[in-house]
This record gives structure tokens, sequence and C-alpha cells, in this order.
């Protein structure tokens, strides 16, 4: 049968990333298609993926026969063998699907795959390792980094800054970070405004440059 749902996945490999990967994809409601060529793997997962299947995805006929050419994205989430991620890259380049991404373990294999057709290339490891390190030098509770120096973390009410409006502790005018949401604990995050008032237990968002964002998040 062939595929129509254009908001199918494919994840190879189910290590750790792929098969946590594979489950927020059905979480957000996507159909997913998941193959490893280990039986142990996909017996392990098959419960809690609705297709997952026994192939080497680095055999483009098997590839093939699997209906993967039909999904509109394949994601590539072999890690530790660089030839067998590799080798996957190129037979989905040849079966012609249009987005192909790519887990990179180093800045090598991540030209690899880019030479080899990938259209996006991740950098799990490197992306959570960097982050983690924001996280535990500062006192910012999560922190997203965009690229171009611009971030945005969750962060702590400064002491100095309960009680008053934004309007009044101009965030903008003197750290040059926009506090764009608020919340209480228990409650939802709302957008900020100028007359949003920080309580004790606030806990905030910001955005500006990664600097500008990390001396905000240390202010006391
Ligand atoms: P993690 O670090 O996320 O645990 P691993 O690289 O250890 O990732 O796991 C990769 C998965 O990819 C393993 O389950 C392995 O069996 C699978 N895998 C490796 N090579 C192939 C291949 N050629 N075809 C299909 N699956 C593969």
């Amino acid at each position: 049968a062939r595929h129509t749902d254009e908001n199918g996945v494919v994840v190879i490999g189910l290590g750790r990333f792929g098969y946590h990967l594979a489950g927020s994809l059905v979480q957000l409601g996507h159909e997913v298609l998941a193959l490893d060529r280990n039986a142990e793997r996909v017996q392990r997962w098959s419960g809690a993926l609705d297709r997952v299947v026994q192939a080497d995805s680095t055999e483009e006929a098997a590839l093939r026969q699997l209906g993967v050419a039909d999904f509109p994205r394949v994601v590539v989430a072999i890690g530790a063998s660089v030839e067998a991620s590799v080798l996957t890259v190129l037979a989905l380049t040849e079966l012609g699907v249009p987005q192909i991404w790519a887990r990179a373990t180093s800045e090598k294999h991540a030209k690899i795959l880019s030479s080899v057709g990938a259209h996006h290339v991740i950098f799990p490891e490197a992306e959570t390792g960097e982050r983690v390190a924001h996280l535990i030098v500062s006192k910012m509770l999560d922190f997203i980094e965009f690229g171009d120096e611009f971030a945005i973390a969750k962060v702590r009410v400064p002491a100095s800054m309960v009680g008053r409006p934004l309007r009044e502790l101009a965030p903008t005018e003197r750290y040059g970070v926009m506090v764009v949401g608020a919340k209480l604990p228990g409650e939802r995050f709302r957008y900020a405004g100028p007359e949003t008032v920080l309580r004790p237990d606030s806990v905030l968002i910001v955005e500006g440059s990664i600097g500008q964002v990390q001396r905000f998040a240390a202010i006391s």
C-alpha cells in the first residue's frame, strides 16, 4: 500500500535518542514508521510504537520495499556507527526522500552527512551538553539558544524586582532583555505586558542575547 500521510515520519535506529524521538512524534500525532536492524530493539519497542520493523537501513532495496520513499521525512537516528549512518543517508538520497534529517556525533560526521545529501544535521549530545552547562553555572531554569547569539531563558524573578510592574522596571532599557512571559506556581505562562507585576515566586521567560539573558539571570 502506498503511503499518503504527509505528516508521516520514518525514524531509523531505535537507540536511546531514536526511541525518544519516535515516541515524541507519536505523541504529537504523527504516523511513525520506526526501523532498526536489531531484533531485540524491534521487539522491545513494538508495543510502545505502532509500526516497528526490523531492517538494515543501509540497503536501499529494503527501504524501498518498506515504502520509506513515500514518506516526506526520514530521521537517521543512528549514532554510534558512522558508517551505517552515512550509508543510510546515501540510500535515502538515492530514494529521493524530500527531507532527510541525520544525527551527527562529531563535526566530521556532520560534514560527511551533509555531503552525501542530508538536508538537516542534528547534534543531540553537543546541544544538550551545551544547554546543561548553562543551567549548571547560572540560575537559569531552562535555556535555548537560537544561533546568532539569540537566546530565550526561563528564570526566577530577581528579588529586587518583586512587587513592581514591568513598566517601572524597564528590563529592556536596563538589561537589554525582553520579558515575554510570567507565571506563578501552578499556573500557566501568560504574556507579560507593561502592567505585569512580578511576584516573589514568579517564573519569567526572557529573551535577548546570550550575554544579556545571563546577566539578567544573575541579578539578585
Ligand atoms: P543511542 O546513542 O541513541 O542509544 P546508538 O547509536 O547506540 O544510539 O543506537 C543506534 C541504533 O541504530 C541501534 O539500535 C542500532 O541497532 C541501530 N542501527 C545501527 N545500524 C543500523 C542499520 N544499518 N540499520 C538499522 N538500524 C541500525
